[in-house]
């Protein structure tokens, strides 16, 4: 496997002192009027949901002209426009047009704020009790093949001291999602409504969630109608789109994985810095402390891909078990968030404090009382975080079929070819064509190798779960992932490759290690 423990690079400068971010109890709804009694930030305070109506509206051709033209929209001009999306008034047609011209012309560090402002005041927003006042944080990831890191992630931060209101998503294409992963427990509930949310997080610390129709709603149209417009990939409206959701959920601090390569919705370390630094300069300006890791997606992370193997490898990692290369980016993400929020002295306090978290039990015993507060029967939660490998996979139930592939020939494992690997998956059930598609929580693969192991002719490297036919196009595709090579490989790079932290005005440029 690769060396996860490498130095990243740190980009670009010296961090400002944690400062304690806002958080307020309850839900606020849109236009900042809160529903439990508990004050919301006035326009354009704290996390900045500002202009929620007041501005005249915009005749939207002009605006599409504008943007088009390659000029810069004001503030009010992107707030109309939100609010049409919202309010419906928009067709569908001028959407489209706007969302090609942002796409073609892009948006400055000002527009994107003002963009994700609007999003995020397009519907209600989280709100927490004041006890809670800086501990309230979150982690999303661009996505990739074998991620489980957030089952992790989330439980380890809690058994920390910090809020967790983890609000995930489900796969679409060949990256898994962690709410697909997580509903291959039996009993556990993805939706819970914001009063659930502050409950569980009061008794619990964290819970891991879908998002409700009531957040950033404009979001759901513009992130709807990108799909088909090509226009997804333009770093102004993924900020928008990632960041109008944090926005919305009144958090403290957030880490970023935003990663690069074969298997990832950004093929190079560029662009993905691109990305990642529109995220920590806009989620900077949200108030929220914002954080980003660039991180490599060219082979699985870990050994299991498929969701109920996924949920095996996760509680493997909360056990302080489990591969390197999982621990690794679960420590170097919540380190990077606990001293974000103040609570490590450093990035690698933090790491060395999550780690502790996972080998001592604490973060295994959060997770089951997660699951208990989702809804899996005690029962369950209890055979998941306390049995034996086979007692856990019993519970989450196996495939019919269980199929080893053998080495075509000997070498050295250079790397598993994540993206063949997760195609071939996603065409036996493990993930979804469209949106609402059904998925088999039970199809997945389990690499029995890693890089730099040698492999004779005819050994087993690789162990697919389905309950169909893998067929000669998957089986060659699969081969197909496995690249050998006559000699060793030489030292992989490191996993995380970067780490883009917020920059300190007027002291740009100052390297400052996280670890
Ligand atoms: N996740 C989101 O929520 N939005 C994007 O645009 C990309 C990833």
């Amino acid at each position: 496997m690769r060396d996860p423990g490498a130095t990243p690079r740190v980009t670009p400068s010296c961090h400002p002192p944690p400062r304690r971010g806002v958080s307020r109890a309850q839900f606020v709804a849109p236009g900042s009027e809160s529903t439990a009694g508990a004050a919301s930030p006035p326009a354009g305070s704290g996390h900045g949901l500002s202009g929620t109506g007041m501005d005249p509206p915009t005749p939207l051709p002009s605006l599409i002209r504008k943007k088009r033209d390659g000029e810069r929209l004001e503030d009010a001009e992107i707030r109309s426009f939100v609010r049409g999306v919202t309010e419906g008034t928009a067709q569908q047609g001028q959407i489209g047009a706007m969302l090609m011209a942002i796409r073609l012309r892009g948006m400055d560090a000002g527009e994107t704020l003002a963009l994700t402002q609007a999003m995020a005041s397009s519907g209600r927003t989280l709100a927490w009790p004041p006890a809670w006042h800086g501990l309230v944080v979150d982690k999303h990831s661009t996505g990739g093949v074998g991620d489980k890191v957030s089952l992790a992630l989330a439980p380890a931060l809690a058994a920390c001291g910090c809020k967790v209101p983890m609000i995930s998503g489900r796969g679409l294409g060949h990256t898994g999602g962690t709410l697909d992963k997580l509903e291959s427990i039996p009993g556990f509930r993805v939706s819970q409504s914001p009063e659930e949310m502050r409950h569980i997080l009061a008794r619990v610390g964290c819970c891991i969630v879908g998002q409700s129709a009531e957040l950033a709603p404009a979001d759901r149209v513009l992130y709807g109608l990108r799909d088909v417009t090509a226009t997804v990939d333009s770093p102004a409206l993924i900020t928008a789109s990632i960041l109008s959701k944090k926005a919305a959920e009144r958090l403290s601090a957030l880490v970023l994985d935003v990663k690069f390569g074969g298997a990832a919705l950004y093929p190079t370390q560029e662009s993905a810095r691109e990305l990642a630094r529109s995220l920590v300069e806009v989620g900077t300006q949200l108030g929220i402390r914002t954080a980003a890791l660039l991180t490599r997606m060219e082979q699985p992370l870990g050994r299991a891909v498929g969701n109920a193997l996924e949920v095996l490898e996760a509680l493997e990692c909360l056990g302080g078990r489990g591969p390197p290369d999982l621990r690794h980016l679960v420590t170097a993400l919540g380190g990077v968030l606990l001293w974000q929020c103040g609570m490590a002295a450093g990035a690698e306090q933090g790491r060395e404090r999550l780690a502790r978290a996972l080998d001592d039990g604490s973060a295994l015993g959060t997770f089951e009382a997660m699951l208990g507060a989702q809804g899996v029967p005690p029962d369950t939660a209890r055979g998941l975080c306390a049995g034996t490998p086979a007692q856990r996979r019993q519970l989450l139930g196996e495939a019919k079929v269980c199929e080893e592939l053998p080495a075509l020939q000997e070498g050295w494992v250079q790397q598993v070819r994540a993206l063949p690997l997760a195609r071939v998956l996603h065409g036996l059930g493990a993930g979804r064509a469209r949106a609402g598609d059904p998925v088999n929580p039970r199809v997945g693969a389990e690499l029995l190798v890693g890089t730099g192991q040698h492999l004779r002719a005819g050994e087993p490297w690789l162990r697919v779960h389905h309950e169909g036919t893998l067929g000669a196009e998957g089986l060659r595709e699969l081969q197909d992932a496995l690249c050998l090579g006559p000699e060793p490989p030489r030292d992989p790079p490191p996993l995380v490759a970067e780490t883009i932290l917020p920059s300190e005005p007027g002291r740009a440029g100052t390297p400052n290690k996280p670890r």
